[in-house]
């Protein structure tokens, strides 16, 4: 067994990357962090009603509601386990350099810390748990395991075992490792605190996985025929948020953040004229808004444009609304599509949805009422709805520094999510960032050890 032993330091003022020796001695129990884990986030009874102040806007009354208790800057302590179980020359010089994982989670540059900083506005941080990235060897299971199976919950093992070894406590751990036949290019509790990555993993792929550690899902989008929202029907995923193959070139939109109650609201029950500024804007302003229908169902609406280094990808400006139902912000979807003129007509709640202008400074949207007998003709006043939307799919602006991939696919054609149950918690693989990771990782052959690819075939670009 070799001797712990620097090879390299993140910082001036405190070495991140050391090996160190695995001990495969101090297994625990599997069931530990059941009851811990289990729990999904409350969000709608913790939210409160507290009138800044109400405005009249024509008839529409509005407050601005936030958590009910000021949420306190949460500060996760992250360790990133690389496991040292490559089979290729490549993948153990990928896992051999701490470098390019130290430089994508915490440096100074694109990285999960600078991302989320900008994202929660500084309401979520991750720094790193002790010396940060740890290099380990695997256990029996997964060094000697099955190489047509996928062993996440072997390389998951070897990660809390040997963590459990160094007495570094951790809110958030990242296992990265040769992934063989799994899958998948990014794995994530749904809540938790673990995610899984192959070696070198785009930093899309780690803010997608971390928002499953949020306890979002996949975001999907609805295309509704006319603006009506009597005649959506699924239309693969938003494409609005890395949850949505959107990559990190954007943020988490607004329902997510309403879900982490990382932003206040704007919350209308009435009618009226809206002014919004860009989700990510700073200084004050609506940046959601939330128009509640009387019913179970409410809408969410957003002014998305490149801001302070966030939703740096998206090139136009662009009002986004999604369809609540029950005050279930994570499992939303968006409304596609809603360009600037369109209108979107909700017969049901007898109200339609204008989108009267959108800029990179701000957006006017007016909800207005609408009689039973004004409905047929609302309805067919849109007839650009069913064209191109300015801020369409996934495929037509994902571009984002540096994660250079062009590889968001047409999310519509990619298989349904897996969703693997390690007992207690869903477990839910990437699919939108999948090809992120292939071009430098799941692009080059595979040799070795390894077979043909799982089950799930968005794993391949074949
Ligand atoms: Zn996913």
């Amino acid at each position: 067994m070799r001797l712990g032993a620097h090879c390299g330091s993140f910082t001036a003022v405190r070495p991140l990357l050391a090996v160190r020796p695995f001990s495969a001695a101090r297994r625990r129990p599997a069931v530990r962090s059941l009851l811990a884990l289990r729990s999904f986030p409350a969000v709608g009874p913790l939210l409160a009603v507290r009138p800044l102040f109400a405005a009249l806007l024509a008839v529409g009354a509005i407050v601005v509601v936030w958590p009910a208790e000021a949420e306190a800057a949460v500060t996760k302590r992250l360790a990133i386990v690389m496991i040292q179980n490559g089979d290729t020359d490549g993948e153990r010089a990928q896992l051999a350099d701490p470098g390019y994982i130290a430089g994508v989670f915490f440096g100074p540059g694109n990285s999960l810390r600078t991302w989320m900083g900008a994202v929660t506005h500084g309401q979520l941080s991750y720094v790193p748990a002790g010396i940060g990235i740890y290099q380990v060897q695997p256990n029996d299971e997964l060094r000697n395991g099955d190489r047509s199976r996928c062993h996440a919950d072997a390389a998951k093992d070897t990660a809390e075992d040997f963590m459990a070894t160094t007495g570094v406590s951790w809110d958030a751990l990242a296992v990265v490792f040769d992934t063989g036949s799994c899958p998948w290019a990014g794995l994530g509790q749904m809540p938790g605190r673990v995610t899984w990555y192959p070696p070198r993993p785009s930093l899309s792929a780690i803010v997608h996985e971390m928002g499953h550690n949020q306890g979002y899902p996949h975001q999907p989008k609805k295309d509704c025929a006319g603006g009506s929202m009597a005649a959506c029907r699924p239309s693969g995923y938003s494409g609005n948020t890395p949850m949505g193959s959107g990559g990190a070139g954007r943020g988490y939109s607004s329902v997510e953040l309403l879900h982490s109650q990382w932003i206040e609201r704007t919350l209308a029950s009435k009618p009226g004229t809206f002014s919004l500024k860009p989700l990510y804007s700073t200084g004050g302003g609506t940046r959601a808004l939330e128009y509640r229908t009387g019913g179970p169902l409410s809408y969410v609406i957003e002014l998305r444009a490149a801001v302070s280094g966030v939703d740096s990808s998206i090139r136009t400006p662009g009002v986004r609304v999604y369809a609540v139902t029950g005050g279930d912000y994570k499992n939303a979807y968006m409304v596609n599509p809603t360009p600037a003129g369109s209108t979107i007509t909700d017969t049901a709640n007898k109200i339609t949805i204008k989108v009267k202008s959108a800029t990179s400074s701000g957006a006017t949207v007016a909800i207005e009422a609408i009689g039973a007998g004004q409905a047929s003709s609302k309805t067919s006043a849109n007839p650009a709805a069913s064209s191109t939307p300015e801020e369409p799919t996934p495929s037509a602006d994902a571009g984002e520094p540096p994660d250079e991939d062009d590889f968001l696919p047409n999310l519509a054609d990619a298989p349904q999510v897996p969703k693997r149950s390690f007992g207690w918690v869903y477990v839910v693989a990437g699919i939108g960032f999948a090809l992120a990771s292939f071009g430098m990782w799941y692009g080059k052959p595979r040799k070795g050890r390894h077979r043909a690819p799982g089950p799930v075939g968005f794993s391949r670009r074949s």
